[in-house]
């Protein structure tokens, strides 16, 4: 099933795609759901972020092939940061350029959505926590990951966390294709077969530190292939089985957070 959440003129709610339209329901958070009748084509709709989580956990250098690019050994354990909410936008959304960097850049994720509250998950019952996964674009302002201390000014400028364009709840994530394309030339091309500590453990490690609410988000990391943009570029993330976003560089500008 494709969740996804939309806007039509003013009206805000959840779909599941069929094909090419949507299908309205009401979602109770992650446990009720109440079909309706209501049909909408998928292009007379503006899709937006299909979770409102209250965390972004990031994961860092979490692929063997991104590591070896870096020329960097693989970290003992996994490497935790925190997206702040207010990055998030949906499929077909304009990522802002900020005045503060010189050096934005583009790493395709795969993101696991939480279902339900987890602390101290164990890594076998990892999945039961699981609503499923989603197409995002993790983007950093590079040069000031490197000259501020911590991470957080270079993960969290608004819009710099595009996802979707649904959540795909009927999916085994362990060895899918991940391709990241630039004005439609590929950049980053793996497999999600490739991460250097697996979803199950991720949520496990994760909900070992804090505990992880529906809708939560963990990006899983990124392959190798990372590189710069620049206002004008399109960016496209496509993973098997989910399907691909969309995301347009612009010049910073006045941003209205809108979910
Ligand atoms: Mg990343």
């Amino acid at each position: 099933m494709r969740l996804l959440r939309f806007r039509q003129g003013e009206h805000t709610a959840f779909g599941v795609c069929i094909d090419d339209s949507v299908r309205v329901v009401s979602w109770d958070p992650f446990d009720k759901f109440f079909g309706t009748e209501e049909e909408i084509p998928l292009g007379d709709v503006d899709i937006l972020p299909p979770v409102i989580p209250t965390k972004i956990v990031g994961v860092g250098l979490n692929y063997k092939d991104h590591a070896e690019e870096l020329k960097m050994e693989p970290p003992p354990e996994p490497v935790l940061f925190l997206k702040a909410p207010s990055t998030l936008i949906g499929s077909r959304g304009n990522v802002f350029f900020p005045p503060q960097t010189d050096r934005l850049e583009y790493e395709a994720e795969l993101a696991v959505v939480i279902s339900k509250e987890a602390k101290d998950v164990l890594r076998g019952k990892a999945r039961e926590y699981v609503l499923g996964y989603t197409c995002a674009l993790d983007m950093t302002a590079r040069d000031l990951q490197s000259t501020d201390i911590q991470w957080t000014r270079s993960k969290s400028f608004d819009t710099f966390c595009p996802i979707g364009p649904w959540v795909e709840t009927e999916l085994d994530p362990g060895d899918l294709s991940i391709e990241l394309r630039l004005n439609g030339e590929v950049k980053q091309s793996s497999r999600t077969s490739e991460m250097l500590t697996p979803i199950d453990e991720l949520v496990s490690y994760i909900s070992s530190v804090m505990t992880l609410f529906p809708g939560d988000v963990i990006l899983t990391g990124t392959p190798a292939g990372v590189g710069q943009v620049s206002p004008g570029d399109h960016l496209e993330v496509e993973i098997e089985g989910i399907g691909t976003l969309e995301a347009d560089i612009v010049p910073s500008g006045a941003y209205n957070i809108a979910f």
